[in-house]
């Protein structure tokens, strides 16, 4: 019989990744510590959230979660009266026209709030909260057999255990840690984003759901930018009182210099919207102009190749793993699947077999699977942005789909589709 190594994994980041991969270790009942950046009220009152659209990942949340977390999934949905099989895709229209160019396939497409999964995940879960990682090492550690993991966190405790996971989001720190900090650097794409979240007046709320209940997106012809509309909360049956997210996005090279204040940014916003046909002037119109709006380039981790993982102990899981452009919303999607098959590598590695030779498993397969999809994404994210290239974007080949291999192209693919969108 298998004798079980009670591995204890330490967790980096509490956003819904490392949470799920707390989850899945107690279902697995195998002995974990969770540390996240936020104070335990930053966290609760982060002043940007946004919704995500759950897809074919949601197969793999039920792997982690107990059955009664898995049965309130429904509560994170951006609108919970929506049944996911009722929706098809995501339309796309001509924002200069308003004309409805296609219908983007997608499985069971459903919005959750990204605030709403993190409680839900976090149920049961015991977190530490004001723990910013800022170095690891591995050591031989007094008291303890053999070498361990040892997380440094800002204000100068330490964590111990046999295994870390950096789930610590596009910017971690854990992968700084395992493949210093110049390999572990983001590439910014020429593309930049405005996403934020507005509320309509009531009949441009619901003129807008009509065109689709969940997500609709056009693009202008003219100056290539896309202007998303997403539901994000609906608290009661008012439509004046529903949350929309709203992202508006371009690509250029190089980023205009005249966006560096709110005012600027608000400027362009409606400049941008009144080029657009209607219900996109009239929702730009009606964005307060005291709205603050953020602006972030588009990254990708390019320089992505195999780890170090030092003997199995190091390891990343999520946007850590595989930052991505999210024009292709996939990222959440694919931080699933990663959270579900490492907690079964940990499991496989409990159990008498090699801890190095688990987690290699899992690194080679999570380094695959995510550069395929980033610059997939990447390349979604570029084409279409262009008039040119919208036709041969993945969106209109593939839908939202899991990308295979194959269908991730060569080397510089994703540099290619920006050579072309340009
Ligand atoms: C505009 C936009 C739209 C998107 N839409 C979709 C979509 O439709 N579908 C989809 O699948 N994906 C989408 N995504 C991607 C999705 O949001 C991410 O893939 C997902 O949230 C990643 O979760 P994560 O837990 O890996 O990272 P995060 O949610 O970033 O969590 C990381 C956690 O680590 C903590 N942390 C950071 N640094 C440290 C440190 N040094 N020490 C300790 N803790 C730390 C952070 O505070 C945070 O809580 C979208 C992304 C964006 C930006």
């Amino acid at each position: 019989m298998a004798t079980e190594k009670k591995l204890h994994t330490i967790i980096i980041g509490a956003g819904t990744t490392g949470l799920l991969v707390a989850q899945g270790l107690k279902k697995a009942n195998l002995p974990y510590s969770l540390y996240e950046y936020e104070t335990d009220t930053s966290y609760q009152t982060r002043p940007r959230e946004w919704g995500m659209t759950l897809h074919w990942g949601s197969e793999h949340v039920s792997n982690c979660l107990p059955p009664e977390l898995v049965a309130r999934l429904s509560e994170t949905y951006a609108d919970a009266s929506i049944d996911p099989t009722s929706v098809k895709g995501l339309p796309i229209y001509n924002g200069k026209t308003g004309e409805q160019i296609m219908v983007m396939a997608a499985a069971n497409p459903c919005r959750v709030s990204r605030k709403k999964l993190r409680n839900l995940f976090k149920e049961g879960l015991d977190v530490h909260y004001g723990k910013e990682l800022v170095s690891v090492s591995i050591e031989a550690v007094e008291g303890e057999e053999g070498e361990k993991v040892v997380a440094v966190f800002k204000d100068g405790s330490k964590a111990v255990g046999d295994v870390l996971v950096g789930c610590d989001g596009a910017r971690s720190t854990a992968r700084e840690c395992i493949v210093g900090k110049e390999a572990a650097g983001l590439t910014e794409v020429p593309l930049t984003m405005f996403n934020f979240t507005t509320k309509f007046p009531a009949e441009l709320a619901e003129k807008v759901r009509g065109l689709s209940p969940l997500f609709v997106s056009a693009i202008h012809p003219d100056h290539g930018s896309m202007f998303w509309t997403s539901i994000q909360d609906v608290p009661s049956p008012d439509p004046s009182t529903w949350l929309f997210q709203v992202l508006m996005s371009w690509t250029h090279d190089p980023l205009p210099s005249h966006l560096q204040t709110y005012a600027d940014r608000m400027a362009f916003f409606k400049s941008r919207s009144e080029t657009y046909a209607e219900p996109w002037r009239s929702l730009g119109a009606a964005v307060p102009t005291s709205t603050n709006l953020p602006m972030d380039p588009g990254t990708l981790w390019e320089k992505a190749s195999k780890w170090d993982n030092r003997d199995g102990r190091l390891t990343l899981c999520g946007d850590a793993a595989h930052p991505m452009t999210p024009h292709r919303g996939q990222g959440l999607n694919n931080a699933l699947q990663d959270a579900s098959n490492l907690v079964a590598a940990l499991i496989t590695a409990s159990t008498n077999s090699s801890l190095a030779a688990a987690i290699d498993a899992y690194d080679a397969e999570v380094l695959a699977r995510g550069t395929t999809e980033m610059q997939i994404s990447y390349k979604q994210s570029m084409f279409i942005h262009s008039w040119e290239t919208l036709m041969q974007s993945p969106m209109v080949k593939m839908g939202m789909h899991q990308a295979k291999k194959e269908e991730g192209g060569e080397g510089d693919a994703a540099t290619a589709g920006a050579e072309e969108a340009k």
